[in-house]
């Protein structure tokens, strides 16, 4: 049960596109997911059709207060995924976290006493490299790094690897990048195939094969509350993310659904 979280501290590079998207193929392939919307934005919870203003409780408290995580998971509309909503209070967590005890432990503890009921837990982190992105990156068991195939993709990224080796240093010895992933990719731009050879040569064995292509959907889909495999099943950022949700099975050396009868069966 792989804890990942969505990192980048670089804002619109596809960090909660994927984290949503992927969370969404996992479960139509049969798997339990639990996404964690850690970005006080909340876009992760807009983009399943949940309204943040509407919402009683989100991760705030579980973080601040330490209040219980599971009453405040939520399910959706699709089978086997939940979603540990953020509502607009969490902007004030990074803030009143400064100065509490354990402070870069908070969601782990949260997370202890559900992670065992999924079979993966997806973070989708804010833009930042602040206290919430710190929690997540000492609750997760690896991070995910979209890099978007555009001028400067690589910059920031040095950084963001620097906080990740601290946090193994001194919180979890077990992190590490499960893969870059190259998003918003125009096959077209001569700049964007150098961008994938650039971090492919960069980082060695550690780019996800699968490329998320720039697709109209894919930007159109969270405005009506879908994740792309609902809102359109065979367009290429559909069939890109369901790509992406069965490399990551298969490395993760779980069942890999057939592909009979659609994205994922029947
Ligand atoms: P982040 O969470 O890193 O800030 P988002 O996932 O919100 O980034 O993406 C930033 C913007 O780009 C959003 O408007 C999103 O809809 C759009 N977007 C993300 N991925 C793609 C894609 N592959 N093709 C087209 N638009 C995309
Ligand atoms: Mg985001």
């Amino acid at each position: 049960m792989p804890v990942y979280a969505f990192a980048n501290q670089k804002g619109g590079v596809g960090k909660t596109t994927s984290a949503v998207n992927l969370a969404a193929c996992l479960a139509a392939a049969g798997r339990s997911v639990l996404l964690v919307d850690l970005d006080p934005q909340g876009n992760a919870t807009a983009s399943l059709g949940i309204d943040r203003s509407a919402l009683p409780r989100s991760v705030y408290e579980a973080l601040v207060d330490g209040a219980p995580l599971p009453e405040r998971i939520l399910p959706t509309r699709w089978e086997g995924l939940h979603l540990a909503p953020a509502a607009v209070d969490l902007a004030g967590a990074e803030v009143e976290l400064v100065s509490a005890p354990e402070r870069e432990f908070r969601l782990r503890r949260a997370l202890e006493e559900v992670r065992s009921a999924y079979d993966y837990v997806l973070i989708d982190c804010p833009p930042s490299l602040g206290l919430l992105t710190l929690n997540a990156m000492v609750a997760a068991d690896a991070l995910i790094v979209p890099v978007q195939c555009e001028y400067l993709a690589l910059e920031g990224l040095s950084r963001l690897l620097q906080t990740m080796t601290r946090v193994r240093q001194r919180f979890n010895p077990r992190l590490h990048v499960r893969g870059f992933l190259l998003t918003m990719f125009d096959a077209r731009s001569r700049l964007a195939q150098q961008v994938v050879e650039e971090v492919r040569h960069h980082f060695p064995g550690r780019v996800f094969r699968t490329v998320i292509p720039r697709s109209v959907r894919l930007a159109e889909a969270p405005s009506y509350g879908l994740p792309i495999i609902a809102y359109a099943p065979n367009s290429p950022g559909a069939l890109a993310y369901t790509a992406l949700a069965r490399e990551l099975l298969q490395g993760d050396g779980l069942p890999v659904p057939s592909l009979e009868g659609g994205a994922y069966g029947p």
